[in-house]
């Protein structure tokens, strides 16, 4: 799936917030977030950083496990 927020420069991918275990879905270029299972749209993304501060976090993708990619084509 392509990110609508930065045009299709990035993919979105499903990762896994290792110290939550809570899904998300991410885009590999812009870091913009959204809730998993949610269909992405440039009105509803989340910042990454300010999500996983949130959390408290440090917003670094070494905090994730990518469950996967739909970037293969
Ligand atoms: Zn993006």
């Amino acid at each position: 799936m392509q990110c609508p927020r930065c045009d299709g420069q990035g993919a979105i991918q499903v990762v896994r917030v290792h110290a939550t275990g809570t899904k998300l879905q991410i885009c590999d270029e812009c870091d913009a977030t959204w809730p998993y299972g949610e269909t992405p749209s440039i009105e509803t993304f989340q910042d990454f950083r300010t999500f996983m501060e949130s959390q408290g976090l440090q917003g670094l993708w070494t905090e994730l496990k990518v469950i996967s990619s739909e970037s293969e084509d």
